[in-house]
């Protein structure tokens, strides 16, 4: 099968923490976040593409510690990673990282054994409507928040054996409210190994963050300028 891509990048030293890692940018993406920070990842007709083997055959090269997937909504080429996560299950020992919104939980439980780190976006609260006006859904709302809190179960019921990451980015004049993040990192707090706060600007983002703090214990704020552990 085939994978999508804008872009791989070898030997990143941040994308995985403590391993040196390879990142694959994977194209498309069903959401339209206003404020997505790749928009052009999100129309495949630019990328390019290639068989599950060239990637494999890449890292059998360079030997990476870890395989970051990212995108773009990487689980939209479900069946395309699941094949390239089991020749690399067989080929070599690497950590498998996946960035995700949540919205293909089917193809996040299949891929799940293969993974090592789920990080998932959660974009405000879990309420339908909201849901679907920020991330510009144009589907059907409530299909969209099931998609996102099945693939929180599955998850909190299938993945013990993963790190899982939950990360809310605020986006000014949208989900710049406490009580919304607080809300999602009491959701998520009974399985949440670390909950990571993404801002531009840190005076208003570190209350938020700190909000969050109440209910997960491993609280991250990262902002242009760094990242810092919440206390
Ligand atoms: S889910 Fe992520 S990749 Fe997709 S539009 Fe939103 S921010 Fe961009």
């Amino acid at each position: 099968m085939n994978l999508h891509f804008a872009s791989m990048v070898d030997d990143d030293p941040s994308a995985y923490p403590r391993k040196r890692s390879s990142v694959i940018f994977l194209c498309g993406c069903p959401l339209k976040c206003g404020f997505c920070c790749r928009p052009e990842l999100l129309d495949t007709s630019s990328c390019g593409e290639e068989p599950t083997s060239f990637f494999s055959r890449h890292f059998a090269e360079t030997k990476p510690e870890a395989v970051v997937f990212a995108g773009g909504e990487p689980l939209m080429q479900g069946n395309a990673l699941h094949e390239l996560c089991m020749i690399l299950a067989k080929q070599q020992r690497v950590s498998v990282k996946i960035d995700t919104c949540g919205y293909y939980p089917d193809a996040l439980a299949d891929l799940l054994p293969f993974l090592s780190y789920v990080s998932l976006d959660i974009k405000t609260r879990l309420k339908q409507n909201d849901y679907a006006e920020m991330t510009g859904f144009e589907g059907n709302p409530e299909l969209l928040l099931s998609n996102v809190l099945r693939s929180l179960a599955f998850l909190e019921k299938l993945g013990s054996h993963v790190f899982k990451e939950f990360r809310f980015t605020i986006v000014e004049g949208k989900n710049d409210d406490a009580e919304i993040a607080e809300s999602v990192a009491k959701y998520v707090a009974p399985y949440c190994d670390r909950f990571l706060v993404v801002a531009d600007d840190r005076n208003n983002a570190l209350p938020i963050a700190q909000a969050c703090r109440k209910h997960v214990q491993n609280v991250a704020l990262r902002t242009p300028q760094a990242e810092e552990k919440v206390f």
